[in-house]
């Protein structure tokens, strides 16, 4: 099937961590997955949300809660990984769109995870990292990080840095900067 390019689904995921290395029996795990769709002809952002994913191997550590400000009974309300990629491919048909976020690790967090727990991987085979984009376009020497691609083109940081859905609502208006906004 032809790759459907009217929406580009950017997506942010908050996980399960400390300050180093997990305790032992523990491993990082994913606890938020922020949307927001980016409409191509149009620049605009719809559909944000933040789907919140019980974890099953690791828990909420104080660092993590300080850093994302998820705590373990928010994450106690959320749904199963497997379940959170049947909604992306339902809601989002993130099978047949292009699949963007800010860096490599959201990839390959998803990567992993389905991996280790045999659940299918929920986006199809491309994938926009805007963090490199970003550094390509502005041909910097350095990637920089989401904070400070938005400052370096004006636009505020809006939400909550590290919750996926305030994460992917920013990520999508640099995106939407990035490929030129309304036309
Ligand atoms: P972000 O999208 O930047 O909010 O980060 C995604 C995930 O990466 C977070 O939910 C954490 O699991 C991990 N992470 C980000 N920053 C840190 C940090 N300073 N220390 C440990 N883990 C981090
Ligand atoms: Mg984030």
């Amino acid at each position: 099937m032809a790759k459907r390019l009217d929406r580009i689904v950017v997506v942010d995921l908050e996980s399960t961590c400390w300050e180093g290395n997990p305790p032992a029996g523990q491993e990082n795990e994913i606890i938020e997955v922020g949307v927001c769709t980016l409409v191509v002809h149009t620049g605009e952002r719809a559909d944000r949300a933040s789907i919140l994913v019980k974890p099953e191997r690791s828990q909420v550590s104080e660092f993590c809660t300080k850093l994302t400000t998820l705590t373990q009974a928010d994450v106690d309300a959320g749904i199963g990984f497997r379940e959170a990629c049947q909604r992306l491919q339902k809601q989002y048909a993130t099978k047949d769109r292009v699949f963007a976020s800010y860096g490599d690790y959201d990839r390959r967090q998803f990567e992993r995870q389905c991996t280790a727990r045999g659940v299918a991987y929920p986006f199809g085979p491309t994938h926009l990292n805007v963090k490199n984009l970003f550094a390509l376009h502005h041909r910097l020497e350095h990637e920089v990080g989401m904070d400070g691609a938005l400052r370096m083109i004006g636009l505020p940081l809006e939400g909550t840095h590290h919750r996926g859905g305030d994460d992917a609502w920013n990520i999508a208006a640099i995106l939407g900067r990035l490929l030129g906004g309304a036309r």
